[in-house]
């Protein structure tokens, strides 16, 4: 039984970051590392706010989390203490809540009832709660290998090691089938592993769980692009003939691109993930980054999750002035709850660590043309204010100048972090006999089966780009899919149906 006071009687109080100029010196996480016994107590005086709603909104309906998550229990085991049983209400709906704890926005706070009055203080603190289930489960022991006591003898790929990718292969080799994750990269973990900042995601945070799946007898194959022909690849007739059913978990990558912008071909203008990725394998040891922003005037264009891994990264390697740009007006800083009355999705400002790091963001601005110099490298940016509109019977967006005025920006590298078209062009999808539905995605039916029998999609290779906590839930629901064609029948869990 929660209590029903603790909100009035406790604020929200999210964890406490390193100061800036601490963690601007170093790519570990944020947050600050507070003593065991002090990190315990202010987590469990946060669980304590929850209420039990009767109808909690954070795990139900459209707008709470889609993993179903059992967030009112899990609030009250932690207010009472009970850490080991709180990891283990977690741990039956997620895989993974280390994950969604460090990296998912958290549609289930928008969605709490205590977010809906000023008064109330705020919502759960679910985020904050969820991750420190998480790692004091990994502290004391609490996660564990679970290692199938029944074998089906048969035999599944599942292409791409991202988080739908784990979270199918973790439910379908607890279920007793013998999995393989086939990855292109050279180590495990796709967007997680070269996608995230470290400063976001510590990667041992990642490895401690792919040992676990290791543990539990998932297999791992790095290097291999399934369906291609070059050293490694593993050949569609072989995939086809080595296993009984194939889950594409393959992301959805294709960055979008501003082609018509004039002067997009100078030197210095990059996709997001150009500069991301290499970022991200230096942490990993491989040397020196390929795009460095030391020194340099960098634009960010796109407001969202990749535009603020940039901003992160662009200030802690030095940059001399880091600017977003967002198309759209500055929202409002809180809720305005005279627009609805009931938990929803906020549209308000989404302001993020790296925000409080130094640089600028701007809104309501596009780019109209990159202008270069002589030897053809970017050297500004030229932005007009505009205004988004919306085609009521379309609903087609449009961006529109306003005015005439047009500002120049200093720029010597411009990331384009606008968001992704869908799933990359690749031989896989060609010899399996897939095309890519209009939105970029692959299309499948009820039962996650693409055109291809025996051939399952999930994640952002399904959806489109999308949050950590879908392709979790997209992963296990895809396993449920896979164990019932394979044995008739399953007991696995499926949170989530297909768009
Ligand atoms: Fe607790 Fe908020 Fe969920 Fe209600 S909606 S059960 S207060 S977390």
């Amino acid at each position: 039984m929660a209590d029903p006071k603790g909100f009035l009687n406790h604020q929200r109080a999210d964890a406490a970051k390193r100061p800036v100029e601490e963690r601007l010196g170093d790519w570990r996480e944020v947050y600050r590392e507070l003593p065991l016994v002090e990190r315990d107590r202010e987590v469990g005086t946060q669980a304590s706010r929850c209420m039990d709603c009767g109808i909690p909104f954070c795990h139900s309906g459209s707008a709470g989390c889609p993993l179903g998550n059992l967030i009112p229990e899990w609030n009250d085991l932690v207010r009472r203490g009970d850490w080991a049983m709180a990891g283990e209400r977690l741990h039956a709906t997620n895989n993974f809540p280390e994950f969604t704890g460090r990296l998912c926005p958290a549609p289930c706070e928008a969605a709490c009832v205590l977010a809906i009055s000023p008064d109330a203080g705020g919502a759960v603190a679910i985020k904050r709660v969820e991750s420190t289930i998480a790692d004091v489960s990994w502290e004391r022991g609490y996660v564990t290998t679970v290692r199938s006591t029944v074998s089906s003898g048969r035999r599944v790929a599942v292409v791409g090691s991202g988080p739908a990718g784990l979270a199918a292969a973790q439910q379908l080799t607890r279920a007793g089938h013998e999995v393989t994750v086939f990855e292109r990269d050279d180590r495990l973990g796709g967007l997680l592993r070269y996608g995230i900042p470290e400063f976001k995601l510590e990667k041992k945070v990642l490895d401690r769980r792919l040992a676990q799946l290791r543990a539990e007898g998932t297999r791992f194959v790095t290097g291999c692009e399934v369906g291609g022909t070059g050293p490694g690849a593993l050949s569609v007739e072989r995939l086809r003939a080595e296993y009984d059913a194939v889950v594409l978990a393959v992301g959805a990558l294709r960055g979008r691109d501003v082609s018509d912008v004039p002067g997009r071909s100078l030197h210095g203008v990059h996709l997001a993930m150009d500069h991301l990725v290499p970022a991200n394998r230096a942490c990993e040891g491989d040397g020196p980054t390929s795009i460095d922003a030391r020194g340099k005037h960098v634009i960010i264009i796109g407001g969202g999750d990749t535009g603020a891994d940039c901003y992160g990264t662009a200030v802690r390697q030095g940059a001399l002035s880091v600017t977003q740009l967002d198309q759209y007006p500055m929202p409002p800083q809180s809720r305005d709850s005279t627009r609805s009355p009931w938990p929803v999705w906020p549209w308000i400002l989404r302001t993020y660590a790296a925000h409080e790091e130094g640089g600028e963001r701007l809104f309501a601005v596009a780019v109209e043309s990159f202008v270069g110099d002589a030897n053809g490298a970017v050297k500004s940016v030229r932005l007009r204010e505009v205004k988004v509109s919306k085609d009521p019977a379309t609903g087609v967006r449009a961006v529109v100048p306003v005015g005439e005025q047009v500002r120049e920006l200093p720029a010597d590298l411009v990331l384009l972090a606008i968001g992704f078209e869908g799933v990359e062009h690749m031989p896989l999808l060609e010899g399996l006999g897939l095309t890519l539905s209009p939105r970029g995605t692959v299309a499948c039916g009820q039962d996650w089966q693409t055109a291809t029998p025996g051939t399952f999609v999930c994640g952002d290779a399904h959806r489109g780009a999308s949050l950590v906590v879908w392709a979790i839930a997209e992963g296990r629901s895809v396993a449920n899919a896979v164990d019932a064609y394979l044995t008739g029948a399953s007991d696995l869990p499926a949170p989530v149906r297909p768009n």
